[in-house]
């Protein structure tokens, strides 16, 4: 696989801030050849990612071997929710590491001190978990337990609705239940009890003239009428925003679906993979909608570093596959992970952080709104999760996925490490801990990129 962005080292002005540094042409000469070995090794999306090579990352900053320093809006795709290398997590590793390293599901007090934390912690209906290491892994886990859930109620009741549009991983299951499927051709063939809804999209429902709910109710409506019986569903898997724009579902339409899988007998499971541990502004995305969920799966920002997943629930249907098995699930050091992360998330009150962050990212973007109005369509989000449109000039929806990857290149010119989503929008998600001075100052950085590629046309 090539590299997609270019290689080749370009001179940049010279940046020194106390937020970031470039002080080498970008990408920096170095970059290219690690790149080109990883290419010769492996098949590696690593290729797709921005020409940076991660030396260190501490905090906000990312560091490279050749002395530029990044203010990182990604937190490594929404891990690193509590910074990256956070001194009571290193040391909560460094402290695990050297007592015991690998546990398999045999009994360990970590194990149980970070679960009790975690279930004091979130929405007290879930009151069990299951622990896993990657979220992929998780999804299949979610999936499995809302259709043995279901064949409790019904031998035959296994159907599994998802949305067109949405990700819950890469393994088989996950794929099938997720809505990406120009991407599932591979497999073969889609289980016919695995079904997709429409995803309410903004643009979709203002066309509408519907309600949320109506429209919730209309989609359901439409699955009847294709052949699905409805009474044969187990469960939805709803990513709580779809991740690419941060768009999340009209708030009446997640209550239409939470009454209508209460009524049946149905269960919601959110994947809160990116969503969770403060990323919205609340503990748990799926918050906003004001609803319960009956299973939460989470990775990712979970631990704030090493491979942690986790499928937390009611405990009547966590209890369902009591004997189930994952090598690493629980590792020592993840459990250890994952405590240090949920003290950190505690002490320095990061999901209020989180909105209170996000209050001041939201009117910087609408001030980039008011200064390009032609190039910035929706923005969506909450807490420090954002997704900006970029439009083709003045096409409120139609964006320019060009124009958007040029403006990520600029930024990581000037210092800025953002997301490419590769679909037009910009993408922020810096960690919950970063101050404001640097998120002010990454936010104006990508303010002057675009302003810059306007001018220059
Ligand atoms: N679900 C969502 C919403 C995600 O964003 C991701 C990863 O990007 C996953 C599931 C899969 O997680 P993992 O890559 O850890 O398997």
């Amino acid at each position: 696989m090539d590299a997609v962005f270019s290689l080749a080292p370009v001179d940049v002005p010279r940046v020194e801030t106390p937020h970031r540094r470039i002080v080498t042409p970008i990408p920096a000469p170095g970059t290219a050849e690690i790149m080109a070995r990883i290419g010769r090794v492996e098949s590696s999306s690593a290729l797709s990612q921005l020409p940076v090579i991660w030396d260190r990352a501490e905090g906000y900053n990312i560091f490279d071997p050749w002395g530029n320093i990044w203010i990182d809006f990604t937190s490594t795709i929404f891990v690193t929710n509590c910074g990256h290398a956070h001194p009571h997590l290193i040391e909560a590793i460094r402290v695990q590491s050297e007592k015991l390293l690998h546990s398999y599901c045999y009994p360990t007090e970590i194990r149980v001190r970070y679960l009790e934390k975690l279930i004091a912690t979130t929405p007290t209906n879930l009151t069990k978990a299951s622990l896993f290491s990657t979220g992929t892994e998780a999804s299949e886990r979610a999936i499995k337990l809302m259709r043995l859930y279901g064949r409790t109620l019904d031998p035959v009741r296994k159907i599994i609705v998802g949305w067109d549009g949405n990700f819950h991983g890469k393994t088989m299951g996950a794929q099938m239940a997720g809505g990406l499927h120009d991407q599932k051709a591979w497999i073969g063939y889609q289980d016919p009890n695995m079904v997709h809804l429409p995803f309410p999209y903004p643009w979709v429902v203002e066309k509408s003239n519907m309600s949320g709910a109506e429209i919730f109710n209309h989609h359901m409506d439409g699955l009847a009428e294709k052949g699905v019986d409805t009474d044969l569903i187990a469960g939805f898997i709803v990513e709580t925003y779809q991740g690419w724009g941060g768009i999340f579902y009209p708030r009446d339409y997640v209550a239409a679906m939470r009454e209508w899988a209460t009524k049946r007998g149905a269960l919601l499971a959110f994947d809160e993979m990116q969503a969770g541990f403060g990323r919205t502004g609340r503990l748990f995305g799926y918050q906003h909608y004001g609803i319960d969920a009956d299973l939460v799966i989470c990775g990712k920002g979970v631990s704030g570093s090493v491979p942690l997943s986790v499928v937390l629930g009611r405990g009547d249907l966590i209890d369902l596959d009591p004997a189930y098995t994952s090598t690493h699930g629980g590792h020592p050091i993840a459990c250890a992970a994952g405590l240090a992360n949920l003290e950190i998330l505690e002490a320095e009150n990061l999901v209020e952080e989180s909105r209170r962050k996000g209050e001041l990212t939201r009117e910087r973007i609408h001030r980039w709104k008011a200064r390009f109005p032609k190039r910035i369509g929706r923005i969506l989000g909450d807490g420090l999760l954002w997704g900006v449109f970029i439009t083709k000039e003045g096409a409120a929806d139609d964006l320019d996925i060009a124009f958007c990857d040029s403006i990520i290149g600029r930024a990581l010119q000037k210092g800025v490490f953002s997301i490419k989503t590769g679909r037009g929008t910009l993408k922020l998600g810096p960690p919950l801990t970063i101050p404001d001075e640097a998120l002010l100052e990454g936010l104006d950085v990508i303010e002057e990129s675009i302003a810059e590629l306007v001018a220059e046309g």
